[in-house]
């Protein structure tokens, strides 16, 4: 009897079921009529309703995207999403400086009454970083501009602006409906750098600048909204003040906000998802995880995300599989979370443990249409941080957003006592709130690498040789036509530089 019952239970181990990561396997190569890589197209897709033309995301961490980087990124045709670790004007001033950044028209230029005296006028154009300011009167009607040309020589910072602004009168203007084509034929006719755009009544309805035309010619693959302006991404939470953070960075037009916590299939993220979309509308773009399965995936396009982020346990900087025990090898993660976006209208961001541009081409094959970046892109000077160095060599500061590190500044910035809590030993840790802590991060260091530019282009450079290796010249094509092939430990040593001496 005792025996018949026993035969019926299955143990833990039985049909278990094996995960795969980058190192474990290899994309055949296949037939190819790529010649070259201006052939190959790496166009994807954020979420449905943004378009990359780079399938790179620059991962929200402290360490990674603020709005240089963000810039950056979206100049080379992927995006980046700035972090949320800091107060919600912070991150709002940071978005709005990436959308502030280019754009057709400007349509809110900076602007000054002419009653201002030339101080301030050339406060506001060091705090902005322009270089140029539009006055106007009260009732909004354009007096005149003045450019950091008219004030280089100029030391009285008390006289009326009017000294030394040029006057209305003296200005090139034009409408609304003036196309970019036109605005530069104007410039150049005259040759000025803005062209301050009025209505019928002459009131100030926008500017367009030189800069930003000449910015359209040099970054052509620039990820950019319907306005010519940059995109640019927001992470939240799921406490605390999400909502109202979502709300703020609505209201600014972030293009998409992130969702982002640790273990994203979870009734928090899902009740999240939920309360966002019915706040701010579904037009929202909402990318949503991080989970590694096909159910969370599955969960998460039902609450209502526009893009799943997937990735438990795989980043550089991240010992949750370590701490917690769980999480799947990222390319088994990516294949079966693929399951649940494929057909959906949904996008998936392969997120953490990118390493190469190998690792970015077998995300692709696995079903991601991006793959989202952190320490990678840590070490260059768009980066938050300084240059450390140790002897010879240059680093930059990369860390886990679950590190004990991070949790301390966080707490200090909470408190306002940033110092004292920046300068606890970790054998100190008797803090309360830190007792309790435990970290699913490190923070380390990785080598300093310059501008990301570089990084970025030698990346998708990487990625498109990789996709003539697949016989591919779309990543639609790079799906269907790449098939993995699992290898030993000894084929990846054979992968890797051998038997010689790396100089
Ligand atoms: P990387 O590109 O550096 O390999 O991975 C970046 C990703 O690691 C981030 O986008 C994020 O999903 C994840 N990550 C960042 N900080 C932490 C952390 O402290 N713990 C864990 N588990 N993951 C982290």
């Amino acid at each position: 009897m005792i025996g018949d019952k026993l035969a019926q239970y299955t143990g833990k181990l039985d049909h278990v079921k094996t995960g795969l990561t980058f190192d474990d396997v290899l994309l055949v190569p296949k037939y190819s009529e790529v010649s070259s890589r201006r052939d190959v197209s790496t166009t994807s897709k954020l979420t449905e309703k943004i378009g990359i033309s780079v399938p790179i995301v620059s991962a929200n961490m402290d360490t990674v995207t603020e709005a240089d980087m963000a810039i950056t990124v979206a100049r080379e045709g992927g995006i980046g999403i700035i972090h949320r670790f800091m107060a919600l004007e912070d991150q709002v001033a940071q978005v709005s400086r990436v959308k502030r950044t280019e754009s057709i028209v400007i349509e809110n230029p900076y602007t000054l009454p002419d009653s201002s005296a030339i101080g301030d006028v050339r406060d506001l154009m060091n705090e902005k970083n322009v270089g140029g300011i539009l006055i106007i009167s009260k009732d909004g009607k354009l007096k005149g501009i003045v450019t950091s040309r008219d004030l280089r020589f100029v030391e009285d910072q008390h006289s009326a602006v009017a000294q030394i602004m040029t006057k209305r009168s003296d200005l090139i203007v034009a409408s609304k409906k003036t196309t970019p084509e036109e605005a530069k034929e104007i410039m150049q006719r005259n040759k000025i750098e803005k062209l301050p755009l009025v209505d019928a009544g002459d009131r100030l309805v926008g500017l367009i600048t030189a800069k930003d035309i000449l910015k359209r010619k040099q970054f052509p693959k620039a990820c950019k909204d319907s306005k010519g302006r940059l995109r640019v991404g927001a992470a939240i939470g799921v406490k605390g003040d999400y909502l109202e953070r979502a709300e703020k960075l609505h209201k600014v037009e972030v293009d998409a906000l992130v969702l982002d916590i640790a273990h994203g299939h979870s009734l928090h993220a899902i009740e999240a998802i939920k309360k966002i979309k019915k706040t701010l509308g579904r037009e929202i773009q909402l990318i949503a995880g991080n989970v590694a399965t096909r159910q969370g995936a599955i969960d998460l396009i039902k609450a209502g995300a526009d893009s799943i982020k997937v990735g438990v346990g795989s980043g550089s900087i991240c010992i949750t599989r370590i701490v917690t025990g769980s999480g799947v090898p990222q390319v088994t993660a990516i294949s079966e979370c693929s399951l649940a976006t494929r057909d959906s209208g949904v996008t998936l961001i392969a997120d953490g443990g990118i390493r190469n541009s190998g690792d970015i081409t077998k995300a692709l094959v696995a079903g991601a249409d991006s793959v989202m970046i952190g320490s990678l892109l840590a070490g260059t000077d768009e980066s938050p941080g300084e240059i450390v160095y140790r002897g010879n060599f240059r680093y930059k500061v990369t860390r886990g957003m679950a590190s004990m590190s991070a949790r301390k500044q966080q707490l200090a910035k909470e408190r306002g006592t940033r110092h004292e809590i920046n300068h606890m030993r970790s054998s100190d840790e008797q803090e309360p709130d830190l007792i309790d802590y435990v970290p699913e991060g490190v923070e380390a260091i990785v080598p300093y690498k310059g501008g990301a530019v570089n990084v970025i282009r030698q990346l998708v450079g990487g990625l498109k040789s990789g996709m003539s290796y697949c016989g591919a010249k779309t990543l639609t094509e790079l799906r269907t036509n790449g098939e993995f092939m699992r290898i030993t430990d000894v084929g990846l040593k054979e992968s890797l530089p051998h038997d010689v001496e790396e100089l």
